[in-house]
């Protein structure tokens, strides 16, 4: 999605000739959109490196579509039926009295309700993880792509406080790490030549793999119910 905003963006600028200091502004915004992801654990994903389903590279899980209702925009996910024909009836029960009764709203809202649904789809997916599908494999996971990541990045992940900070990523738990390997990275472009950006973008990959499957494993191993992830696309 960004890079075909991206390259639009650059089209635009090469046909008018759009100021410099714009095309920069215009860049930036765009390309600190970002996706996070929320849930039981929270965080945003790397741009350029990540993908919005990178948890089904930690453990064997499909990830799930989300749903919200029309008008209300309440959660509908667990409601929706995968065969479309068995949705028809369906309405948020927490906001509505009848199906009729959120239709009337919905056509308030929006003038019509073309496909008679009372849902839309989310630009999102969604992971539920439980202990005793998921830790073992995770864990398992998680020690070859440590074997993979320099051991001074490692290191300062062994050394975070086990507490529940880290089911949030913006509380700066994983900050030390990070400049850990932002140091790694800017001795490697002195070292390298600039054009070996690729190889370390796939390792920028694992890093920011290792991140989300730390936040899930403590997730997993802490708390008594499942761990839920809707992540943005
Ligand atoms: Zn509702």
């Amino acid at each position: 999605m960004v890079w075909i905003l991206l390259t639009i963006l650059i089209m635009i600028c090469n046909s008018i000739k759009i100021d410099v200091l714009l095309y920069h502004l215009l860049y930036h915004i765009i390309k600190n959109m970002g996706r996070f992801y929320h849930g039981s654990i929270e965080g945003k994903f790397w741009f350029g490196v990540q993908s919005s389903d990178d948890i089904s590279n930690l453990v064997t899980i499909k990830p799930e579509m989300s749903y919200s209702w029309k008008a209300c925009h309440c959660c509908a996910e667990f409601e929706i039926d995968i065969d479309i024909d068995n949705n028809e009836d369906k309405y948020c029960k927490d906001c509505y009295e009848s199906k009729e009764e959120h239709e009337e709203s919905v056509i308030e809202e929006d003038g019509e309700n073309e496909d008679k649904l009372l849902y839309y789809e989310e630009q999102s997916i969604c992971y539920h993880l439980d202990k005793d599908s998921h830790y073992d494999e995770l864990k398992k996971n998680m020690d070859i792509l440590k074997s993979k990541i320099d051991p001074k990045i490692t290191d300062e992940f062994d050394k975070i406080e086990q507490n529940d900070k880290i089911l949030d990523a913006f509380t700066g738990v994983f900050d030390n790490s990070l400049k850990i390997l932002n140091e790694i990275e800017k001795e490697k472009d002195k070292e390298n030549n600039k054009n070996e950006s690729d190889v370390n973008k796939d390792y920028l990959e694992l890093v920011a793999r290792y991140t989300i499957g730390y936040q899930l494993e403590y997730c997993l191993r802490t708390t008594e119910d499942d761990c839920y992830v809707n992540c943005e696309c």
